[in-house]
């Protein structure tokens, strides 16, 4: 357990950090992109290791993973940065900040003795990248194994392929944002980049890890037809129909205040295009809807919820009672 880690590989005079795909290059006093990972005397050390900037007890369902433990908390954690620029941050207070003035100091023991106190079942690392601070989720992840919990990424999926294939056996699921389908986009305005996204996506479910994946749906950006269409087809054809897709709607934030609030009908218009991609689960995020899990098969509806609470839950050992059809994800 250490703040220096072994995500980086000797450049030269510099290292390389492996922990995402920016693979920044550190002189020696330097700090990558994200702000939280520095060369210090030629060690890689993770700036943020215990230090949280952000823990709460939510449900599960808004990180947001539907068929994932329903109705069951997470203790949720972040820490600051973030290896994306995104201008309409709904977290940017903490994930485009590098003080740490105003974080906790704990311990990995901590944090997973308080998630088996407050009957969580698992632990996710979210609110700022946490690709970031892989060091320290990993850590805790290995506890929180040991004592019965599973553990959640939420995350933008920009993970290195080396990452990835480091979390195998330790984090369970994941929620992945599609932040839209224009390399060009990514590039120039989130300061990220689609084809890596998409490379972790397929690396994901290639290793059998639990995916959903949410598309914040901002209106001028990423709204039309025909991007709609490639993210759902890319979802459908390259993960699979049963990978669900959280629509979620835009709120002005940040650095982006000139557009409106994504209307209801741009959120309908995202299902229908989803429904004709062959979709079998799509729900939409950030207003008030129905989002019941039914039956692909018959058409049984399963899980009700109302916010972020199940109402109902009539799954039997993740199968659906009527039909017997079972239903993707990861039910206990
Ligand atoms: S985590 Fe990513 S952005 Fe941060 S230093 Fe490492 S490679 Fe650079």
């Amino acid at each position: 357990m250490s703040r220096v880690h072994e995500f980086y590989k000797n450049e030269g005079s510099k290292i390389e950090c492996l922990l995402c795909r920016h693979y920044c290059k550190l002189k020696d006093g330097q700090v990558g992109i994200c702000g939280v990972n520095k060369n210090e005397n030629g060690n890689l050390v993770n700036l943020v290791y215990g230090k949280v900037s952000a823990i709460n007890i939510d449900p599960i369902e808004k990180k947001p993973l539907y068929h994932f433990l329903p109705g069951n908390t997470s203790l949720s954690i972040g820490t600051v940065g973030c290896n994306f620029q995104c201008p309409f941050c709904q977290n940017w207070q903490i994930s485009q900040s590098k003080s740490l003035d105003g974080s906790y100091d704990v311990t990995p023991e901590q944090l997973v003795s308080l998630a088996v106190e407050k009957g969580c079942k698992s632990i996710s690392y979210t609110y700022n990248e946490p690709t970031i601070f892989y060091p320290f989720a990993k850590d805790v992840a290995f506890l929180a194994k040991e004592a019965g919990l599973k553990n959640v990424f939420v995350s933008n999926g920009f993970e290195s392929p080396e990452v990835i294939d480091d979390m195998v056996g330790i984090i369970d699921a994941f929620n992945i944002d599609i932040k839209g389908f224009k390399d060009e986009y990514y590039k120039k305005y989130l300061k990220g980049g689609l084809e890596g996204v998409l490379d972790t996506l397929k690396r994901l479910k290639e290793r059998n890890f639990w995916v959903e994946c949410t598309t914040l749906i901002v209106p001028g950006d990423n709204d039309s037809d025909e991007e709609l269409r490639d993210i759902a087809n890319f979802i459908a054809k390259e993960l699979d129909v049963n990978t669900p897709w959280h629509i979620s709607a835009f709120h002005p934030d940040y650095k982006v205040n000139d557009k409106g609030a994504t209307p209801v009908e741009t959120l309908q218009r995202a299902y229908n295009i989803g429904k004709e991609a062959g979709l079998n689960f799509i729900y939409m995020g950030n207003i008030l809807n129905d989002n019941t899990t039914y039956c692909p098969n018959c058409g049984e509806s399963l899980i009700q919820r109302v916010g972020f609470s199940v109402r109902k839950n009539i799954l039997n050992n993740g199968k659906c009672p009527k039909c017997g059809t079972e239903i993707a994800g990861v039910w206990r």
